[in-house]
């Protein structure tokens, strides 16, 4: 079974941590749509260009452009047995985007794994990195930038029944123990008479 997950949560919340965990244990691609876009700026691409100065102002680049970064990303042979999303979708418009691929190709969505923090928390974290746009008045448009645009999909997808919460509050491996549960509890076959033996 392929293993197809998104990753929801605030900038600062380590959605990148935990991707790396996430590829490393389970052998799936992380794809992240914001280090793919610095990829771009840094290499100085036309679509490098067209980008930078939303990544440098802290809002979203066009919904078209990172879905179809997805599109052809999701057509690379190492997405077979699963794939980790990371920073996308970030807007309604990008996960209909997305559900509809994903419909086509047969495979929806396992789950999503909401990377709660609050935001002081987040603050402090950022505060402690050192990216282009981790400047503290860039930091905290983003985080309204996700309160505006990003957090509606926790709704959305609690309406598809694929939100699973995670206190990302917690140190890094207590929420990649948080994780592994879940993506247990989603490999564990259902309903049969090891299911609920397997959850403990
Ligand atoms: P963080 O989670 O800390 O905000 P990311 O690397 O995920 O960091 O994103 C950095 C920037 O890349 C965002 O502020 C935005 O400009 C752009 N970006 C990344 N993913 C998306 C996306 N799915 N839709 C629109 N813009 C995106």
């Amino acid at each position: 079974m392929a293993l197809d997950l998104v990753l929801l949560g605030p900038p600062g919340s380590g959605k990148g941590t935990q991707a790396a965990w996430l590829t490393a244990k389970y052998r799936i691609p992380a794809i992240a749509t914001g280090d793919i876009l610095r990829a771009q700026v840094d290499a100085g691409t036309p679509l490098g260009q067209r980008v930078r100065s939303y990544l440098d102002r802290g809002e979203l680049v066009p919904d078209q452009l990172v879905v179809d970064i997805i599109r052809h990303r999701l057509d690379e042979p190492d997405t077979e047995a699963g794939f980790i999303l990371d920073g996308f979708p970030r807007t309604v418009p990008q996960a209909q985007a997305l559900d509809a691929m994903l419909a086509e190709l047969q495979r929806p969505l396992d789950a999503v794994l909401y990377l709660q923090v609050d935001r002081q928390a987040l603050q402090e974290r950022l505060g402690q990195r050192h990216r282009q746009d981790d400047r503290p008045d860039i930091v905290d448009h983003r985080i309204e930038v996700f309160l505006d645009q990003t957090a509606p999909l926790i709704d959305y997808y609690r309406g598809h029944g694929k939100l699973r919460l995670i206190n990302g509050a917690e140190p890094p491996d207590r929420v990649t123990a948080a994780i592994d549960d879940v993506i247990r509890s989603l490999l564990a076959p259902s309903g049969g008479p090891n299911s609920s033996r397997t959850a403990s």
